[in-house]
Parts: C-alpha cells; sequence; structure tokens
C-alpha cells in the first residue's frame, strides 16, 4: 500500500503537471491572489469573468492544487460547516454594518412570512444552487471530472446513530428544508439504494455530487489561465500587507491581496490562531469485483457517511473502486501541517476497520493508497468571507470539512466584494464575520485532542448503549459546534 505522495488522485493522473515557473521578480497587478486551491482559482475565474481586464495573479508555494484541494473526500456538498445559530445571529462587526441591515431585514421578512428564510437558510439555497453552479461551468468548459449529481446518503449504523439523523432532518425543517431537500429513509429504502451492513436506516439528499477532486482542479486551473489569469507555482508568500504579497523573487503589489490559504494560514505572520490546521485522511482500495458491486449495490453514485460522532466520509469512485476518509490524527501541536500526506498505520487500519464493517464485500479488496491532508477550522466552526476597502486585503475560508462548494460560493462572494457589485451573494452571512481566535498553545493542542478522544468515547458508548450518548452533545456544545 503506498502513503501519502499527495494521494490517490493524483497518481491517477500520473501526478500533477508539470510545475508552472516561478514568479520571476516583483510586479505590480489589479488582484494577487495567495494560494492556488479551490478558494483562489474559484475567486480568480469569477473575477476574471466578469472583468476580463482585470490583471490577476496567483502565487502558490507549491503546486496547485497541492492542499487539501487535490486530497479531498470529493464530496461537492450542498451542506457547509457550523452551527446555524452562529449565521442566524448578528455578529457583524462595524465596517459589514451596511450589509448587515440588508441581511437582516430579508431575514425578519421571513421570520414574518414564516418561511423560515433566516440568515443560514439563505445560505443553505445558496449553497444548493453552487452545486449546479459547478456543474454548469464543468458543461461550459467541457472538463471531465466524475462530476455526479447523485446526493448523499447518511447511513444510521445503529439506533443511536438513528436518533441522532432523525433530529438533524427535524431542525432542519425549521430552516425551510421539505423532504425533497433531506429525507428518512427506512431501513428497505436505504437496501434498495445499497447493501451496509448493520444499517438501521438513514437520510437521502439530492443537493450533493461526487467529483474527483484532481481533476476539478486541474480542469479550475487550465481554464483560469486560458481566461488570463498568471499563476506562478513554487512562489511562497512570506508575508501579506495592506496592497502586498511578499515574496522571496519580490513583492507584488496590487489593489487587493487575496489570502486563500486555508489550513496552510497559521504559518503566515500575524495569523497563528485564525484557522487551526485539522488533518482528515483517506484510504482507497482497488477496483471491486463485479460480484462485490453486485452484493453492495451502490449503483447511483451518491456519496455516503455514517452519523457517528467521528464520521467517515466515502465514495464509489468512476473507477470502481471505494474512497473513505476520517479523522485520524485530529491536530498537530503549534499548527504544525503534513506535507505530502503520509498517514499513520493506525489510522488506516481504523479506516481499513470501518469500510470491512460496513461493506464486508470489499474485505477481499486490497487497499491501494493511504493519504492526509489539512482542512482550515475557525474557532466557531463557521466560513468566513471577507473585504476591506482600505487595506485591500480579502480572503475567504474556514469551511472545516466542507470546502469543496463552499469555495466556488466564496469567489463569487469575493468578485461582488471587490468589484462592489450590488448583488444578493454579499449580503449573505459568510460575509463580514469575526471569528475570535483559537486558544493558544499548549491549551490548543489539549483541547483539540481532548474533543476527539471525547467523541470517540460517546461512539463507544453509543454503540454499547443503542442511545444517544449525552458526552457527545456536551462536547458538541463546548467546543462550539452546535
Ligand atoms: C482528506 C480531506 C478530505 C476532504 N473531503 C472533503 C469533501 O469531500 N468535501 C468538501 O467539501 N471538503 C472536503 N475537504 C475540505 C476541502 O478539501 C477544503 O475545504 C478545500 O479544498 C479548501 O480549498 P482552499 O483552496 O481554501 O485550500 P487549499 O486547497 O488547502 O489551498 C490552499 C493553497 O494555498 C497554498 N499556500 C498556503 N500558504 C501559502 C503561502 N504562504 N504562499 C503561497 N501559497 C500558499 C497551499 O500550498 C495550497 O495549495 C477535505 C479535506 C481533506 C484534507
Amino acid at each position: 500500500m503506498r502513503t501519502g505522495e499527495l494521494g490517490y488522485w493524483w497518481r491517477s493522473l500520473g501526478g500533477p503537471p508539470a510545475r508552472r515557473a516561478p514568479l520571476p521578480g516583483p510586479r505590480e497587478a489589479d488582484v494577487a491572489i495567495v494560494g492556488a486551491g479551490y478558494t483562489g482559482l474559484w475567486t480568480a475565474y469569477y473575477l476574471k469573468r466578469a472583468q476580463p481586464s482585470l490583471e490577476i495573479v496567483v502565487l502558490e508555494r507549491e503546486h496547485a492544487g497541492f492542499g487539501a484541494s487535490g486530497r479531498n473526500g470529493g464530496w461537492v456538498s450542498g451542506f457547509f460547516s457550523g452551527p446555524p445559530r452562529v449565521y442566524d445571529r448578528s455578529t457583524r462587526h462595524e465596517r459589514g454594518a451596511g450589509r448587515k441591515r440588508g441581511a437582516e431585514r430579508e431575514r425578519d421578512a421571513g421570520r414574518e412570512r414564516g418561511t423560515g428564510s433566516t440568515g443560514y437558510a439563505a445560505l443553505q439555497r445558496a449553497m444548493f444552487e453552487t452545486v449546479d453552479e459547478v456543474d454548469a461551468m464543468l458543461e461550459e468548459f467541457k472538463l471531465d471530472a466524475d462530476f455526479v449529481k447523485g446526493g448523499h446518503t447518511a447511513v444510521a449504523l445503529g439506533d443511536a446513530q438513528l436518533l441522532r439523523l432523525q433530529a438533524g432532518v427535524a431542525a432542519s425543517r425549521a430552516h425551510g428544508l421539505g423532504d425533497n431537500d433531506l429525507g428518512m429513509l427506512d431501513a428497505e429504502e436505504l437496501r434498495a439504494r445499497l447493501r451496509v451492513a448493520g444499517a438501521r436506516g438513514g437520510t437521502f439528499s439530492p443537493h450533493v455530487a461526487r467529483v474527483h477532486p484532481a481533476k476539478l482542479l486541474v480542469g479550475l486551473a487550465a481554464t483560469v489561465e486560458h481566461l488570463g489569469v498568471s499563476i506562478y507555482e513554487a512562489t511562497p508568500v512570506e508575508a501579506i500587507r495592506p496592497h502586498e504579497a511578499l515574496t522571496p523573487a519580490g513583492s507584488v503589489r496590487a489593489r487587493w491581496v487575496v489570502r486563500a490559504t486555508e489550513g496552510y494560514t497559521a504559518a503566515l505572520p500575524g495569523l497563528k490562531r485564525a484557522l487551526v490546521p485539522m488533518n482528515s485522511s483517506m484510504i482507497v482500495t482497488e477496483p471491486l469485483s463485479a460480484q462485490a458491486w453486485a452484493e453492495i449495490g451502490w449503483d447511483g453514485n451518491e456519496v455516503l457517511s455514517d452519523g457517528a460522532h467521528v464520521y467517515a466520509y466515502l465514495q464509489r469512485t468512476a473507477d470502481g473502486r471505494i474512497a473513505i476518509g476520517g479523522r485520524g490524527v485530529p491536530y498537530r501541536f503549534g499548527s504544525r501541517t503534513d506535507g505530502r500526506g503520509a498517514t499513520a498505520r493506525a489510522t488506516v487500519a481504523s479506516l481499513r476497520a470501518k469500510l470491512h464493517a460496513m461493506f464486508p464485500a470489499a474485505a477481499g479488496t486490497p487497499i491501494e493508497h493511504a493519504w492526509s491532508g489539512v482542512l482550515g477550522v475557525p474557532r466557531d466552526w463557521c466560513v468566513s468571507v471577507d473585504a476591506d476597502p482600505r487595506s485591500g486585503l480579502a480572503w475567504a475560508g474556514g469551511y472545516v470539512g466542507e470546502g469543496v462548494a463552499a469555495a466556488n460560493l466564496a469567489g463569487r462572494m469575493l468578485r461582488e466584494l471587490l468589484l462592489e457589485e450590488r448583488s444578493a451573494l454579499a449580503s449573505l452571512q459568510w460575509v463580514g464575520r469575526a471569528p475570535r481566535r483559537w486558544e493558544p498553545e499548549p491549551l490548543r493542542w489539549s483541547a483539540i485532542r481532548a474533543v476527539y478522544s471525547l467523541y470517540r468515547q460517546a461512539d463507544r458508548s453509543e454503540r454499547r448503549s443503542g442511545r444517544p450518548s449525552r458526552l457527545g452533545r456536551l462536547v458538541d456544545a463546548a467546543s462550539g459546534r452546535e
């Protein structure tokens, strides 16, 4: 089994394409974007399409897609991270006051109409549309990224998980979601879709697609370049200052500097406690036999998860494998990141055990590759997008584990903010928030380790008792996730 090497997605393409040239020396631009993941590239894409005359440069320390965007589980999900209460509450700072008033008016009107049109609900609708927006762009440029909008099934592996999934569906009704957005599946309905050992039922939502993450990245980067954006690779940005990104080859001075560095943000001066780099790890099998697929089903290609606190996420790949991911080593002291994604044996063993428990028919198929990556987690677990016209500093991120589609919406929000367009997206509640910083070390490390160890304990207790664990709820509340 291979481990690291940036993961299976890149290897399936024969590795990342040849490196683009680094920044040759100091230069000026209208917009400098730091980081060539989905956030940086979607931002460049929407800005350039809106104003083709803009000079946009993307500065990438390694190569486009080196980060989570080239290593993820391939869920293009219409759902997003963070507790609804944060988006429904007014947390905007002074500069966002104008936008806040607009959003609040919409929210209040929604409440009066009884449509559940809260700040959260409006974001939810925008995210549902985002999945189709990604699809439309792939169609327009004839990019093949194995995109299939088969939806998402969450399976309940036990009665406690079933109760939690039911509670999640009930809560979604308060935000205006109907059965067609997120509904329950009984055990029979679930079996008609796919056979998961020990499943008691589950949920289904149509608002999620599957994608090959690296194909999406490669296609997006090529499109952005074709539109006339310059992508400089092997170009580390050492500091971001008002209207300036500093690199060893010199500065890029620009009207706007956009930070799109997600899990790597802590390494930039002044941002050590802004986003925590949380690890997520994946393994992928060799292609399963036709007989194994006949036993499993899963013909709809929906993405899959279980309902545990430390949950697993899965996809059936276009080439007939199962890729499964989950939390391994959650966090490294001092916000260190993990290079090319080598993965601990214990993490591989626990993902393999989960895969075989869910799909005994896959037990005879070897695991081919294991890898890890870092995602960016803000202290309140909620996405932020913002742009300050005075300093020219802009940023987007904090998607936790759900940035594949969210980065597209964030890119469109940044287009509106930077071009001062008057439109609905920049009034949504990701914009203008001021999440507080993470605690300093060693508190940060101890707290994150404790949260995941308690979640694991809660999962064990649920397996024994069949009832939702109070410990799990307490940890949700204490960590700010609920
Ligand atoms: C294993 C794993 C599975 C996941 N599964 C899913 C999933 O199925 N669905 C989902 O929605 N989300 C998933 N996520 C999260 C998702 O991949 C991310 O939210 C998303 O890719 C973030 O994109 P980004 O462009 O903001 O960040 P990244 O893709 O991390 O890009 C940041 C880029 O910035 C560059 N950079 C950083 N610092 C500097 C600097 N100083 N100078 C220059 N360049 C710099 C990095 O090299 C990197 O290329 C997963 C993440 C992981 C790790």
